[in-house]
């Protein structure tokens, strides 16, 4: 195993940093490497991401919590090998760990609200502005969701106004630095604190709207907005393994930035048509088939749907209603940096009993009725067909 960073240099505080600034340090380290962002990225874009993010929460996981920090203060890395313990500074529970720093501004109460990503984006001032993302859907079928696959998407999205090239108005001297806020896009206003101390809030320049600049001779083809509305169509790599509601981010294809910053983001979330036939669990899938009583009793072969095509299998002589044949590989792809390997498909084999049957027939089945051969008899491992599987489907 590679050697570990200290977790204080992995989020990039000093030892004597306090919860929040530890907090917002994790914040914008998860933001960047959150393997949701990098989907489509290269291969080695998406193992760094993962690694970094799994380093940065490994890192939030001990230092947000009091005591494994002062264990890890007192001891670094080796806390966890002092024995009796039980400190297992790798394991925490990610879910937790992103719901308790992204999941509202709880907590700290000295914040007021409203304040949930203030710390986003350096916070000293700067009006670092990006385009507003746009998010679509995309339907898939469990066929393309095995393989991955490209997709058209049709989206309206803002772009700088190619008649003033963004500017808002074709001849530069007509820029001019807003009055209100003197170029900055902002204004301070002097607002009541909780403990009735004076504090200043930052808004957006109403007159400016955030630019800095006014525009005295407007672009006609813009009305000086500098923007204007295209519908493109935008194919999105869609990689395998997806599930409903998981989101694919597009870089820049969002909205362009009306202050002249980066583009928004496209946010593509999953749809997944259900299967005429198969069911999904996860990466597993399952199918029911219904076989005869003669083909259970004598045995047979059946075809069964899979993602690639009908797939023979065999059912053996005997088999018990309920049993489940398990198809290694047959099943889904995991989606890279969320599991590994492929799952299986299970097919459950239900029995079909007649429920008309001639004279003759009749007469035949009765003959054979009390033989012993006919009398139910669980002492092997049929009995586990009935037990283990009722869970299954
Ligand atoms: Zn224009
Ligand atoms: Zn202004």
């Amino acid at each position: 195993m590679a050697q570990k960073r200290d977790y204080y240099e992995v989020l990039g505080v000093s030892k004597n940093a306090s919860a929040e600034d530890i907090k917002s340090a994790y914040r914008k380290l998860a933001l960047k490497w959150h393997p949701d962002r990098w989907v489509s990225g290269t291969d080695a874009e998406k193992k760094t991401a993962e690694e970094n993010f799994k380093e940065a929460s490994e890192a939030y996981s001990v230092l947000s919590d009091p005591q494994k920090k002062a264990r890890y203060d007192q001891f670094g890395f080796d806390g966890d090998q002092m024995g009796g313990g039980g400190f297992d500074f790798g394991g925490f529970d990610l879910n937790e760990i992103l719901r308790s720093v992204f999941g509202g501004a709880g907590g700290f109460g000295g914040f007021g609200g409203g304040f949930d990503f203030g710390g986003f984006g350096g916070g000293s001032g700067s009006r670092s502005t990006r385009g507003q993302d746009i998010r679509t859907r995309v339907t898939l079928t469990l066929e393309e969701i095995a393989k991955g696959c490209t997709k058209t998407v049709s989206i309206e999205h803002n772009r700088p106004c190619p008649e003033c090239g963004g500017k808002g108005t074709k001849n530069s001297s007509d820029i001019k630095t807003c009055p209100t806020c003197h170029g900055s896009g902002q204004v301070r206003q002097a607002v009541r604190g909780i403990f009735g101390m004076q504090s200043f809030s930052i808004s957006t320049c109403p007159q400016c709207g955030g630019k800095g600049k006014v525009v005295s001779n407007p672009c006609r083809r813009c009305h000086g907005t500098g923007l204007e509305r295209i519908r493109e169509d935008v194919s999105v790599q869609i990689p395998a393994g997806v599930q409903e509601g998981m989101q694919i981010t597009v870089p820049n294809q969002g909205h362009a930035d009306p202050n002249g910053g980066p583009n928004g983001d496209l946010l593509v979330v999953i749809r997944e048509a259900s299967h005429a036939d198969l069911l999904r669990d996860g990466v597993n899938l399952f199918y029911t088939k219904v076989i005869s009583v003669m083909d259970a009793m004598l045995g047979c072969e059946i075809t069964v749907p899979s993602l690639d095509g009908p797939y023979k299998i065999k059912v053996e002589p005997g088999t018990q209603s309920g049993t489940v044949q398990r198809i290694r590989g047959k099943g889904l792809p995991a989606v890279q940096g969320y599991g590994r390997g492929t799952g299986d498909l299970f097919v459950k084999l239900m029995v079909w009993v007649p429920r008309k049957l001639s004279r003759s027939e009749r007469e035949k089945l009765e003959e054979m009725r009390s033989s012993s051969s006919f009398t139910p008899d669980l002492s092997r491992d049929d009995r586990a067909v009935f037990d283990k599987t009722k869970n299954i489907f």
